[in-house]
């Protein structure tokens, strides 16, 4: 489903921040990405976003190489990988309900069936009901899951979120994994960039640590 093979990533003239990376993920995997700030953690999940490419080596997504796509057949790929990155991205100035509409725009889907994928999209994260609200108006928990609604709306096979539990309470931390665990038993491969490592021992079953000049592949999460 995933696969690196002898990935190099630095940017512009800079060093590299990844160096030689090889590792394979199977599809319906839940991982944990560690390491310290600054390390790279974005950086990886970017490649598997197909948002960066690699500066050397080989990132494969479903059987496609990422730096060998054209620019035609790149969104499409990206369709593939839902993406929740630091900044969530909403729209401040339209409600909730039209935020996870967003990605469905390109899709040639007609407005009912986009509504109706909308809907399930924000019933799956526990947000029927907050439709009409405007993304100010939610809590941090909420925000990050109508993130999640629209990073799944078109039904990616992958899903990546980076620090998606960062600022959060407990309670809205566990629920937010809670709704990455739902969505990982349907299949989805996931992946999770966090620094909560207790709170990942619940659900990750893999650990990629990503270090300066170092990157280890972990079976588990040690807490
Ligand atoms: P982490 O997610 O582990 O904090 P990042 O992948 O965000 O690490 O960053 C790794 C390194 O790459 C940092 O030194 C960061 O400053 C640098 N970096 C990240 N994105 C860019 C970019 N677009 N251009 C230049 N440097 C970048
Ligand atoms: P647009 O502003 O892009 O024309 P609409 O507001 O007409 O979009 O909505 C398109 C579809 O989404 C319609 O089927 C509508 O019923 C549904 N919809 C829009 N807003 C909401 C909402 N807040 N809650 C539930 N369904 C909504």
């Amino acid at each position: 489903m995933i696969e690196f093979q002898h990935v190099f990533k630095s940017y512009g003239q800079g060093k590299n921040i990844l160096a030689d990376i090889n590792f394979r993920i199977d599809v319906g995997e839940f991982l944990f990405v560690s390491g310290p700030s600054g390390a790279g953690k974005s950086t990886l999940l970017k490649l598997i976003g197909a948002l960066e490419p690699p500066s050397r080596g080989s990132v494969t997504i479903k059987g496609q190489r990422t730096d060998r796509l054209s620019a035609r057949a790149l969104p499409y790929l990206r369709r593939a990988v839902g993406v929740i990155l630091q900044d969530t991205h909403l729209l401040y100035d339209r409600n909730a309900f039209h935020n996870v509409m967003l990605p469905l725009a390109v899709m040639g889907l007609n407005s009912a069936q986009a509504a109706n994928r909308a809907r399930a999209a924000m019933e799956k994260v526990g947000l029927s009901g907050k439709e009409d609200f405007y993304p100010v108006e939610l809590s941090g928990g909420e925000q990050q899951r109508l993130a999640i609604a629209r990073a799944i709306v078109n039904r990616p096979a992958i899903l990546i979120a980076d620090e998606p539990t960062a600022n959060l309470d407990q309670e809205s931390a566990r629920r937010i994994m809670d709704v990455f665990r739902d969505f990982n038993r349907v299949g989805v491969t996931t992946l999770i960039a966090s620094h909560d490592r207790a709170l990942m021992a619940g659900y990750a079953t893999r650990t990629l640590l990503v270090e300066p000049g170092r990157f280890t592949d972990i079976a588990g999460v040690r807490a």
